[in-house]
């Protein structure tokens, strides 16, 4: 099914994705790594909390453990409970104990009082302001219950959740593998960043680029450099990255032009199964199985254009989601905010844009601006950029004051 005013012939985004999705086998290779290891890998089995946290009632407060029914009394200190070091024995009528933030609350006690509402005289306590019973006291397994699941299977493991396995004693998780990704840039105009810089060559930025965006994910990279325009080199750097790679990541040659070999060796050696997406950046994006490598196991393709803006957005758009899915996380849909734009917007019907964009969220006006020149050849907007400008296929020119989505650049694409 096409969208209606898609440009004949390209396949929207969308759609591109699902296909991926529905070719691609999550990796099902699992092993176990140290939670400080466990940075942003995958959890392969669900986390069930093996003791509660906090393990006891315990103080929110420096002040004193009561009993709530007492307070109206002058009560008599019997001892402290300090964090690590409680108070063994039991909390009579008439009795307080001096408690730290952390300490656990003494047997008897049902509540605690902030010391600046007491005043005290040698071992006695008058309270100024009477706690509500449970007041200030932070209860056994209120942050995590003992057998909950605290994660699913699929999870990708963050800063905050290492904090939180932490505080749940464990110490090791078991994820899956990383991806193999081979890596490798096509162009006879391509110079490595360091080569002497020559008249009517470039840089190759992409692959530094790409190098640098795959180390937020869990993959393995085999980085086979950067590979003329020749069939005989490039059929030679797929089949090694073949042997290695889940999935092989190239740049450029993917276009109609006179030197763009990429989709011929990607024919020759297994299937396209698409390769023109209705986006800008990004329409000579190609996607494939590059056959099976000696292990048996499927090895599959990405396609980038060269040009850099265009190689980060289908990165983002396109490879992420695809990376993801393989590394057997279960992905949700990036959050899309509505904003105005700032100033008009120049857009052809056809293809989905995905611009480049500022976006401010002010007293509670979200706006957006270009952030500047669109070629997808100006890598210099899209890194001085916060978010994209998404316009649907069918949208044309944007005035200012329109409506318009907005996705903001997450740690993939930063
Ligand atoms: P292609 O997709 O090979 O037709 O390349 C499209 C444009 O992107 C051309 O201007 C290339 O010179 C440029 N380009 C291709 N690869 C790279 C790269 N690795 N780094 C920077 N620019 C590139
Ligand atoms: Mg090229």
């Amino acid at each position: 099914m096409m969208d209606a005013c898609v440009q004949p012939g390209l396949l929207p985004v969308h759609e591109a994705i699902v296909r991926m999705l529905g070719e691609l086998a999550p990796i099902t290779a699992t092993e176990i790594v140290s939670l400080y290891e466990s940075l942003d890998r995958v959890l392969a089995e669900a986390i069930v909390a093996p003791i509660n946290v906090p393990g006891g009632d315990n103080s929110a407060m420096d002040g004193y453990a009561v009993r709530h029914q007492d307070c109206g009394e002058t009560l008599t200190l019997i001892g402290e409970s300090f964090a690590g070091h409680p108070f063994k024995g039991e909390l009579l009528a008439g009795q307080a104990v001096r408690i730290m933030t952390g300490a656990l609350v003494p047997a008897g006690a049902d509540a605690v009082v902030m010391q600046e509402n007491v005043t005290r005289q040698e071992q006695c306590i008058a309270i100024n302001q009477v706690p509500d019973p449970g007041e200030n006291i932070r209860r056994a397994g209120e942050d995590i219950a003992q057998h909950a699941q605290v994660f699913a299977s699929g999870q990708r493991v963050s800063a905050l959740d290492i904090g939180l396995l932490s505080s749940l004693g464990i110490t090791q998780v078991r994820v899956t593998q990383r991806v193999k990704i081979a890596l490798l840039t096509t162009g006879d105009e391509l110079l490595a960043p360091g080569a002497h810089y020559e008249s009517g060559k470039i840089y190759d930025s992409n692959r530094p680029l790409l190098r640098a965006l795959l180390s937020r994910l869990p993959v393995e990279i085999l980085d086979l450099g950067i590979v003329p325009d020749n069939p005989a080199a490039l059929r030679t750097a797929f089949l090694r990255a073949r042997e290695f790679a889940d999935l092989v990541v190239s740049t450029g040659g993917v276009s109609v032009g006179d030197a763009d070999y990429t989709k011929d060796i990607l024919a020759e050696l297994g299937e396209i199964n698409f390769w023109k997406i209705a986006m800008k950046p990004g329409k000579p994006f190609a996607f494939g199985l590059l056959g099976k490598n000696a292990r048996a196991g499927a090895c599959w393709f990405c396609g980038l254009p060269g040009n850099p803006v265009s190689t980060a957005v289908t990165y983002h758009q396109l490879v992420v989601p695809a990376l993801r899915f393989l590394a057997g996380e279960t992905v949700s849909d990036l959050p899309v905010i509505s904003a105005i734009a700032a100033h008009p917007l120049k857009k052809q019907p056809g293809r989905m844009d995905f611009q480049r964009g500022i976006f401010t969220g002010v007293n509670g006006i979200n706006s957006v601006a270009s952030a500047g020149l669109q070629s997808s050849g100006v890598l210099s907007s899209m890194s001085n950029a916060n978010c994209y400008i998404r316009l649907a296929a069918e949208r044309g020119h944007v005035a200012a004051g329109e409506t318009v989505d907005v996705i903001l650049f997450d740690q993939f694409i930063r």
